[in-house]
C-alpha cells in the first residue's frame, strides 16, 4: 500500500527541528584553535583599549597651551627633550615649550596633551616650529576610546572569526571557552553508489552527496565521521545506522527516505524506535526530507537527489548543529533580489532554486531539477519562491537565502 504523507510547511519543519536541538556543553581551546568555533563565554575587557593615552601619529608630543599664540606670522618654537618609539615610556615631565619626538603607538609623556604631526612642523636639529595652535587632546588617542575596562565586548554565542580572534588576543585570552563540536556522521545509502575512486559501471554512479555534506560541515568548522556507503538492504543498513547513531550526536543519511521499494530508512527509524518529527515538507526539491530523533540523537534523512540533499542540509541540518553549538545566529542570511529571468513553472510547494546572485540580480544557476548536481556547483544562493499557482517573471523581487556566509542570521524570515 502506498503510504500517504502529510506535507508540512518549511517554516514549521524548521521549527520542529530546532525544538529538538540541545546544547552539548563547552570546552576550552587555545586561541590558535578558536577560529570558526562558537564562544561559550563572553569576551570581557580586562583592561581599557588603548590601555594608555597614546600618539596615533609620528610627530611631537607637546603641551597644547604652549601653542596658543602660534600663527603663520608667529611661529612658535619647541625644544625636543626626548625621543621615543612605540613600546617605550618617556621619563620626561614636560613643561613650557618642551616636546618629545614620539612615534605612533607610544604613550604620551607626562603633561603632554597634544601631538603635532611631522608634516605640521619645520624642523631643525633639536627643535621645531609650528604655525597653528593645537587644542587640548588634539591628535591624541585616548585611553579607553575603543573599549572600556570591564565592558562585555562580545556576548557568548557568537562565531569566532578573525576579528574576534584579534579581540581575544588583545585581552590575553590564550585559551577560550567554546561550545563543544557535535559529532556528526555521514552515511550514503544506495546500491548504485560507487566511491569517488571507482570507475563507472553499468547502473552505478559515484557518491557525490557524502563528500558534499562533509564539505558543508567543513564550511561550518565541523569535522565528521564517514560511514561510507551502504547498500539498499534493510538489515545491513539498520546495523550501520544503529552503530553510527550510537557513535554520533547527529547522523546524516542520504537516500532511501522516499516511498520506493528499496527505500528502507522509514523502516529503520521504526526499528530504532525513533520519533519522526516529519517525513514530508512542502518544498521542492527535498519534499521527502525526514528528520527523526532517537535517544536524543538527530537522524537527518536527506534525499539522495543531490540538489535536494544540499538544500535539506542548509535548511535543517545547519541551523540545528549551530543551535547545538550554542550559536545565536543559526539561519541562512536572507535578502531580496531582482529575478533576472522568467520562472514560469508554478508549484504548490515552496521552491528553493540554486542560483547565482550578483548583489542585485539573481538567476537560476542552471539545470533545475532535484537530481541536478552542476547547479549546486555554480550557485552561491537559493531563490525562494512561495508555493502557489503563479509563475514568476523577470523583474519580480524575490526572496534569497545566501550560502557560504561566515555568520548567519538570528531569525528565520520565511
Ligand atoms: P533516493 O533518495 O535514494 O531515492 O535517491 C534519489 C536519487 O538520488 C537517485 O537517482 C539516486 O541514484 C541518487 N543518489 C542517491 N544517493 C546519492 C549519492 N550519495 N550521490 C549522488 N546521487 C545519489
Ligand atoms: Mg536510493
Amino acid at each position: 500500500m502506498i503510504e500517504h504523507r502529510k506535507p508540512i510547511p518549511v517554516s514549521e519543519a524548521v521549527q520542529k527541528v530546532m525544538e529538538h536541538a540541545h546544547s552539548i556543553g563547552a570546552e576550552t581551546v587555545s586561541l590558535e584553535h578558536s577560529y570558526n568555533r562558537i564562544l561559550a563565554e563572553p569576551i570581557v575587557a580586562g583592561h581599557a583599549v588603548p590601555p594608555f593615552d597614546r600618539s596615533p601619529y609620528d610627530g611631537f608630543a607637546i603641551i597644547s597651551g604652549s601653542s596658543r599664540e602660534a600663527s603663520g606670522d608667529n611661529r612658535i618654537r619647541f625644544e625636543i627633550v626626548d625621543h621615543i618609539g612605540a613600546g617605550k615610556v618617556s621619563a620626561e615631565v614636560l613643561s613650557g615649550n618642551q616636546a618629545v619626538r614620539i612615534m605612533t603607538g607610544a604613550p604620551l609623556p607626562k603633561n603632554a596633551d597634544a601631538v603635532v604631526m611631522f608634516e605640521q612642523t619645520v624642523e631643525s636639529t633639536d627643535s621645531f616650529t609650528i604655525r597653528k595652535p593645537f587644542e587640548k587632546l588634539e591628535n591624541v588617542s585616548l585611553k579607553g576610546e575603543d573599549v572600556q575596562q570591564g565592558e562585555v565586548v562580545i556576548e557568548s554565542g557568537h562565531l569566532i572569526h578573525p576579528g574576534t580572534v584579534a579581540l581575544l588576543a588583545t585581552f590575553g585570552y590564550a585559551h577560550v571557552q567554546v561550545a563543544k563540536q557535535p559529532v556528526v556522521g555521514i552515511l550514503s545509502t544506495g546500491t548504485e553508489l560507487l566511491d569517488v575512486s571507482e570507475p563507472l559501471a553499468p547502473g552505478k554512479i559515484r557518491n557525490s552527496n557524502g563528500p558534499m555534506i562533509a564539505a558543508q560541515l567543513a564550511r561550518m568548522g565541523l569535522g565528521c565521521k564517514m560511514y561510507g556507503l551502504s547498500m539498499d538492504d534493510l538489515d545491513q543498513s539498520f546495523t550501520i545506522v544503529k552503530k553510527a547513531a550510537a557513535e554520533t550526536d547527529c547522523l546524516i543519511t542520504t537516500g532511501g527516505v522516499s516511498v520506493g521499494d528499496f527505500d528502507f530508512l522509514p523502516a529503520i527509524y521504526e526499528r530504532l524506535g525513533a520519533e519522526v518529527l516529519f517525513n514530508k515538507v512542502a518544498m521542492r526539491p527535498g519534499s521527502v526530507t525526514t528528520v527523526a530523533v532517537a535517544d536524543g540523537k538527530y537522524l537527518f534523512g536527506l534525499s539522495g537527489n543531490p540538489s535536494a540533499c544540499f538544500t535539506g542540509f542548509e535548511l535543517f541540518v545547519r541551523p540545528a548543529l549551530l543551535k547545538m553549538r550554542g550559536a545565536e545566529k543559526r539561519y541562512l542570511p536572507h535578502t531580496k533580489a531582482i529575478l533576472a529571468e522568467d520562472f514560469t513553472k508554478a508549484n504548490p510547494f515552496t521552491r528553493f532554486i540554486r542560483a547565482v546572485y550578483d548583489g542585485e540580480f539573481i538567476k537560476p544557476a542552471g539545470f533545475n531539477k532535484s537530481n541536478a548536481v552542476a547547479s549546486i556547483a555554480k550557485g552561491n544562493a537559493l531563490i525562494v519562491l512561495p508555493g502557489g499557482t503563479r509563475g514568476f517573471e523577470k523583474g519580480d523581487i524575490v526572496d534569497v537565502l545566501l550560502l557560504g556566509m561566515e555568520e548567519g542570521s538570528a531569525l528565520w524570515k520565511l
